[in-house]
């Protein structure tokens, strides 16, 4: 049921903090990405070679408590892109059910698929910046809801008084399953983008050729690009051998 795809972009994230992971060993990065399908398994049917597809970042062992209770985000044995040992997905091809990838609208760019996380109307931080986490519970609506994407700074000082005052709800939300919005947050997120409710360009702030990676890591740890903007989504393009 696996199937292989070329990617061509892939956004990344720069430290690996995720709850116990925290890896010493090295490994290819590469988390959340998009790609085109170069080979499908022989029972796939929801796709086929040349799609363009936006792509969860993990395989699911489907089995455990969570994931039979639809709760698959929280699998305890989930093998996840440039986690935990596992490399990530600035390999030339990656490996991936087709389950978790998601057919892009023409209307999309591949580095827009990257992008889809979570989604709208509430106070999302998908930063993990002390900052940047403050802002948005200020920023919450009376018993609005706040949740908590982006994995940063492991301790924050969190302004508890507003919380308090405001009744605020507050979630975490772990990778991509029912955390915040329920199963499909993905293809939720890819509609909302299609029907131009969603803005994901403007988050793409600086792009860098996979032969300075470690420019682009540097830009994203530091915030800033060598250019002196500030840096919110870097996007490494990632080609295959060969192919320009
Ligand atoms: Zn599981």
């Amino acid at each position: 049921m696996d199937l292989d795809r070329r990617i061509r972009t892939v956004g990344y994230w720069y430290r690996i903090q995720a709850g116990k992971d925290a890896s010493n060993k090295p490994i290819v990065l590469g988390h959340e990405s998009a790609g085109i399908i170069t080979k499908v398994g022989s029972k796939v049917t929801t796709l086929k070679v040349g799609d363009r597809v936006a792509m969860e970042p993990g395989k699911y062992c489907l089995r455990c408590e969570f994931c039979k209770a639809g709760s698959y985000s929280q699998c305890q044995n989930v093998k996840c892109a440039a986690a935990e040992g596992v490399d990530g997905t600035l390999h030339a091809y990656y490996s991936l059910p087709a389950d978790v990838c998601y057919k892009l609208p023409d209307s999309m760019s591949l580095e827009e698929g990257a992008l889809p996380g979570r989604g709208i109307d509430l106070v999302i931080d998908c930063s993990g910046a002390p900052v940047c986490i403050q802002t948005g519970i200020f920023l919450a609506k009376r018993r609005g809801t706040y949740v908590q994407v982006g994995a940063g700074t492991p301790n924050v000082l969190v302004p508890m008084i507003t919380v308090f005052v405001k009744e605020l709800r507050i979630k975490g939300s772990l990778r991509y399953g029912p955390g915040c919005y329920g199963p499909g947050c993905y293809g939720m997120t890819i509609d909302l983008v299609h029907q131009g409710r969603v803005q994901l360009k403007p988050l793409i702030t600086h792009r860098f050729p996979f032969n300075q990676a470690d420019l682009a890591f540097k830009t994203t740890k530091d915030g800033v690009g060598p250019d002196g903007k500030l840096a919110i989504k870097t996007i490494i393009p990632r080609t295959l051998p060969g192919v320009v």
